[in-house]
């Protein structure tokens, strides 16, 4: 049994082997503001999890989060979503980065969100996060976690990764046209 199913906002961190390497990097900046436009300008602005609704002047405070599953057998990243989250509900989702990149104060403020968000107190938070340090992470339960990478390979980031679409996106056939350009569009038959 899960006791921490019931929590609203999650945490979440990319496998290595895919850190840094995201649609939005590889489609680049432009067409990428265009899809954040569409979506705010079609979707209410608020965060999907914590209902956080930012004043015109805080829009930057609103962030895209990229749902994202991985295949490490062809090394490939799904994107089957778009998520409008805040820029503190989106700190959990990429808990590995924001650990290593938050100071003291920072991660403070995060864990008190967290708590708020979640309806819980500050040491449920810390058992939470315990309990996952001994869990696998989720996506090896439904996808191969093996690559046929070399360590060296992976050490020096000698590897293509490619992306693949599922779901709806706004300019879907732009974003692909685009990393079929580049080489990196991936198609699950
Ligand atoms: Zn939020
Ligand atoms: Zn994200």
């Amino acid at each position: 049994m899960d006791k921490y199913s019931n929590f609203k906002l999650k945490i979440a961190a990319k496998p290595s082997l895919f850190h840094g390497r995201t649609v939005r990097k590889a489609v680049g900046q432009s067409l990428w503001y265009r899809i954040r436009d569409h979506i705010l300008q079609k979707d209410t602005p608020v965060c999907s999890i914590c209902g956080f609704s930012p004043q015109p002047d805080e829009m930057r405070n609103l962030h895209l989060h990229e749902i994202e599953d991985y295949d490490f057998e062809n090394i490939v990243v799904t994107l089957s979503g778009l998520n409008l989250i805040c820029a503190n509900c989106h700190a959990f989702h990429h808990f590995g980065f924001t650990q290593l990149y938050s100071s003291k104060e920072k991660m403070e403020r995060l864990i008190e969100h967290f708590a708020k968000v979640n309806e819980c107190e500050i040491n449920d938070f810390k058992d939470y996060r315990r309990s996952l340090l001994f869990r696998r992470q989720p996506e090896a339960e439904t996808k191969k976690t093996k690559t046929n990478l070399s360590f060296q390979d992976i050490k020096a980031g000698n590897y293509t990764v490619r992306y693949a679409i599922i779901g709806d996106i706004p300019f879907k056939d732009e974003v692909i046209d685009k990393l079929n350009k580049k080489g990196v569009y991936y198609q699950y038959k």
